[in-house]
């Protein structure tokens, strides 16, 4: 997997900088390198969101399973934080802010 480039000067962008963006949720990025703001595209936007679905559906197939909550817990928190963690492998950016929908 690769991590995105800056739009402006095609420099890949640093982990630990997309990983900030996860947590904060903000839909833009400055450049470590070039210092330019950078948004979110409407479409990486999309594919981080889908993500959230397959987690949302084995939490409930888990469930359904009858699978003590002790044990579902911990294990919901792990794969959420897996989530959280390859989020940034799946973002592309643009120079212009897009509109939401
Ligand atoms: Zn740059």
């Amino acid at each position: 997997m690769k991590l995105p480039t800056c739009c402006h000067c095609e420099k890949e962008l640093k982990y630990k900088d997309l990983l900030k963006l996860t947590f904060a949720f903000r839909q833009h990025l400055q450049c470590s390198n070039c210092h330019m703001k950078q948004y979110v595209t409407k479409k990486s936007r999309a594919k981080t969101s889908l993500l959230t679905f397959p987690f949302l559906f084995l939490f409930f197939f888990l469930q359904y399973l009858q699978i003590p909550f002790a044990v579902l817990f911990p294990s919901y928190i792990i794969v959420a934080i897996g989530v959280l963690f390859l989020m940034p492998f799946f973002y592309s950016f643009t120079n212009d802010e897009e509109p939401l929908w």
